[in-house]
């Protein structure tokens, strides 16, 4: 699937020579006068925008990866196109894999929680969270007399 992103209008094909089967990636950037140094925007096992530069630094190739399968392929032609493309769409991707990994970290550390202390990072004891656990059982104790109280 090739678009080409023209200084904000999208246009359904494009004008670079297509992809062959058996051709390795590489080689068919080169083959079209592409560098292979990419730019990426997102997460490499996710949604994902890999962006590459002609070797006369005029126009750029934008291949794209929403969901981690299917790629997209968006001739950008000139700088001011790119500088489009990149603030319409290539930050969301960005932002999107920060949080994912920010999420991994997350994952991480609660596992190294449970693993040192003991019981799981969302729940509480006297140690981890002495404060929390204070008002707990404050809690708990004020629910008892009341009960008490009404019966
Ligand atoms: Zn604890």
């Amino acid at each position: 699937m090739r678009f080409t992103f023209n200084r904000g209008i999208w246009e359904d094909s494009n004008s670079l020579p297509e992809w062959q089967d058996n051709e390795d990636f590489s080689d068919y950037l080169m083959r079209i006068g592409y560098s292979t140094v990419k730019s990426i925007f997102g997460h490499e096992h996710g949604s994902q925008i890999e962006i590459y530069e002609s070797s006369d630094g005029r126009s750029f190739y934008a291949s794209v990866c929403p969901s981690g399968s299917a790629v997209y392929e968006v001739l950008l032609p000139d700088f001011p196109s790119l500088m489009m493309f990149i603030r319409e769409y290539a930050t969301a991707f960005s932002s999107e894999s920060s949080n994912f990994s920010q999420q991994e970290i997350l994952n991480l550390l609660e596992k190294f929680f449970q693993l040192y202390h003991g019981h799981p990072a969302r729940s509480i004891c006297p140690k981890c969270d002495p404060a929390g656990w204070e008002e707990n059982v404050r809690t708990r104790e004020e629910r008892r007399k009341k009960r008490k109280a009404t019966s």
